[in-house]
Parts: structure tokens; sequence; C-alpha cells
């Protein structure tokens, strides 16, 4: 068979178990209400947690540095790339976090896999939470080291493996701190204590908790006070922080290390200074006020809370990120086609992103959510729900 026909066959049976994915276009994502093929849908399926993406100070500071500096970075930051607005937006970073030392990265996935490359390799061992997000497996794979899964937030399995590895070896336990399809929480206390005892570096991936979590939204490693703790302090401004772009934070060691070994860092064009600016003053902005942070949790528990009145599976979600089991991908697909004929957009997610026959919807609320859209889009997930027999 020539290799083109392989292909072909491989998306034709994508789409025989419906798990086949198509790109289709979508008006102001940045806003509760978004457009899609013209049609008006209540937003719940954007990251945009905080609904940051549209506001205008984050606009308007683009739009200056734009102007001032240009469209391109022109270079890789170790080559001239490297303008004035990232001096501002990782000293800006640094304040916020508290940190000896932070670095900004293209994308969290560029992030993740330069980042766990350049700390572990052929020699060394990986501890990975099996629920990780995909760009985190990818840095592993790309590291070269042994990958070591534990079962989901299992810090017995987890020990179980750290007793079994060689004492020589380099370790490095890596989790989310919220998961980013089941929406709860990584066991960071405990994940301390186990990396305590056994001489392992942690790192945690703060893409959905940064903003939202701590006293001035600086993450969930923050509220738990462990900032001292975690040596891999990794998020993005993509999220919550309503730009693009991600950060690490931790000792100057570890930024200065990765400066000279991530490839990922090395060799890429630098962002331009419009992002940068827009991510320095969305820090400004998650750090003046609470107002937005405690609207979205107040928003996120009574979603929670009446989808689980209903009878919906949850995932086990504490946070802002809302998913409900439905099982199969047909009845994934077809759920989530019904809630758009309705008029509200959430996305099926389907294997290889979540465990075969785990395929859900997945809610995510936003602090520019009205409470009253919310619950009619309860009761309208509640109609599709009973139809499906996804609920009684
Ligand atoms: N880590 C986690 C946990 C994520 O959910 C994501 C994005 N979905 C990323 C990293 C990648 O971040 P970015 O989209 O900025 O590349």
């Amino acid at each position: 068979m020539k290799m083109k026909d392989k292909f072909l066959s491989e998306l034709e049976q994508l789409k025989r178990i419906s798990q086949k994915r198509d790109l289709t276009e979508v008006e102001q994502a940045e806003q509760p209400w978004l457009y899609k093929s013209g049609k008006r849908l209540l937003n719940l399926a954007s990251n945009n947690y905080l609904g940051l993406a549209g506001h205008e100070r984050l606009k308007k500071a683009a739009c200056v540095a734009t102007e001032t500096y240009g469209c391109g970075s022109t270079a890789s930051r170790l080559i001239v790339g490297n303008h004035p607005a990232y001096r501002l937006a990782e000293e800006a970073l640094v304040k916020w976090k508290g940190s000896e030392a932070g670095l900004i990265f293209n994308s969290g996935y560029t992030a993740n896999i330069g980042i766990i490359s350049s700390l572990i390799g052929r020699d060394g061992i990986v501890f990975s939470d099996k629920l990780n997000h995909a760009s985190i497996v990818d840095g592993i794979v790309i590291s070269r080291a042994e990958h070591q899964r534990y079962r989901h937030n299992d810090l017995d399995h987890l020990e179980a493996l750290l007793q079994k590895a060689p004492l020589e070896k380099n370790k490095l336990i890596v989790t989310d701190a919220v998961f980013s399809m089941d929406g709860d929480l990584a066991d960071l206390k405990g994940l301390v204590e186990v990396k305590e005892r056994y001489n392992a570096i942690l790192m945690v991936d703060e893409a959905h908790s940064s903003g939202i979590f701590g006293p001035q939204g600086q993450g969930y490693v923050h509220l738990l006070g462990l900032e001292d703790q975690v040596e891999v302090q990794m998020g993005t401004f993509s999220k919550a922080l309503g730009c693009f772009g991600a950060y690490v934070v931790g000792k100057r060691w570890l930024i200065d290390y990765l400066i000279n070994k991530a490839r990922s860092f090395i060799y890429t064009t630098a962002l331009p200074s419009g992002i940068l600016a827009s991510i320095t003053e969305a820090i400004t902005l998650v750090q003046e006020g609470s107002s937005r942070r405690e609207t979205l949790r107040e928003h996120s528990r009574f979603f929670r809370q009446e989808l689980a009145r209903l009878g919906f599976h949850l995932c086990g979600s504490e946070t802002q990120i809302v998913p409900i089991l439905v099982g199969s991908n047909e009845q994934t697909v077809l759920f989530s086609e019904k809630l758009q004929e309705m008029g509200i957009a959430a996305i099926p997610v389907r294997p290889p992103t979540v465990p075969e026959n785990q395929a859900r919807i997945r809610f995510t609320i936003m602090a520019t959510h009205q409470r009253q859209d919310l619950a009619d889009a309860v009761a309208r997930i509640a109609q599709v729900g009973r139809e499906l027999g996804v609920i009684q």
C-alpha cells in the first residue's frame, strides 16, 4: 500500500470510531458567548477562565508594544530576539511568584518538552501521574529517560515505584496541579513529602491553576505554601491569564541551566513584543484583586453541585474544569452535537486524550459567565443527559 493510502485509511478508521477531528471556525471565543457557523452559543469550552483574553488593558498593551517594536522578534533570544519586553515580563513574573528567577517559553507545550528533556536524560527516571498532560508525556519521550507512570494521584503506587528505583539514578517526579481533563487536584503536599524521602526533584505544571489559586493568583503551589519545596514550577499564560506563552520559575541554577540546555527554548524564534507586553499587563491585573477568582470559584461550585445532583459522574472535578463522563465516543459526540443545537458550545473529549471508554464532555467555566446562563445550561444538559440515558 502507498504511504498516502495508509494515511487515508487511518483517517477512515478514525471516522468509523467517531474519533476524527475537524477544524471549525469560531468567532469571539474569548467571550462568554461565541459564534460558530453564525450560531450564538454559550461558551463552555474555553480556557479563558478569568475572561482576560478580551480585556481592554491587555489589548492596549499588545498594540502599544507592537507599534513600538514591530511584529516579529527577528531571532531566538540567544541571538538578537531578547528585546526589552522580555525583561519587563520576566521581572513581573518573578515578583509575582516571589521566586529567585524565571524564564518565559513560547508555549506550555514547548516549556514542558524543553524542561523535562534538559533536566533528565537516558540515565534518569521520570515518575509521572497517569493523567498528566500530553506535553509532559512528550517531554519524557524526548528525554529518553525511563518512564514510570504511577496511578492517578496514588502516592502509595508512586512510592512503591521509587523504592524499586536504583539509588544512584536521577529522579524527577512530575504532575499537573489541576488535571486538564478531570479537573481534580494533585496531592502536592503528599508529593513534596515523597520526593524529599527519595531525593527526587518535583516539577508541577500549573497550566490550569495559575491566576486561579493563591492570594494573588500565583497558583496552587502558593496556595499550599509549597513554593520553596517545589523545584520546578511551570505554568502557562495562555489560559487564565488570557495571553499566550508559558513560564518556569525556580532557583537561579535552574533557569541558567534551562537557558543553556532546553532545546525548545534555544532553537526557536523569540515571542513578539506584543504578546510579552500583554503578559506583563495580565500579571499586573491578576494581582489587583481577587473578585474574578472568587466569582469563578462560586460559578464553578454551583455548576458542579447542580450537575452532580442530577446524577452525572464528574470525574472527581474540584475546579473550573467540569467534565461529565459519557463513555462511548459515539454517545459523547452526539451529546455535544445536541448541546450545540440547544445553544451550548462544549467539546467532546475522546481517546487518546482520555482512556478508552471514558469519553466525556468537558465544560469549562469563566468568571464572566452570568449565573442565570449557567443555570439555563444545566437544565439543557440535564435534558440531553436524560434523552441519551446518561442520567435517569
Ligand atoms: N500543560 C497542561 C496541563 C495543559 O493543559 C496544556 C494546554 N492544554 C499545556 C501544558 C500546554 O500549554 P500551551 O497550550 O500553552 O502550549
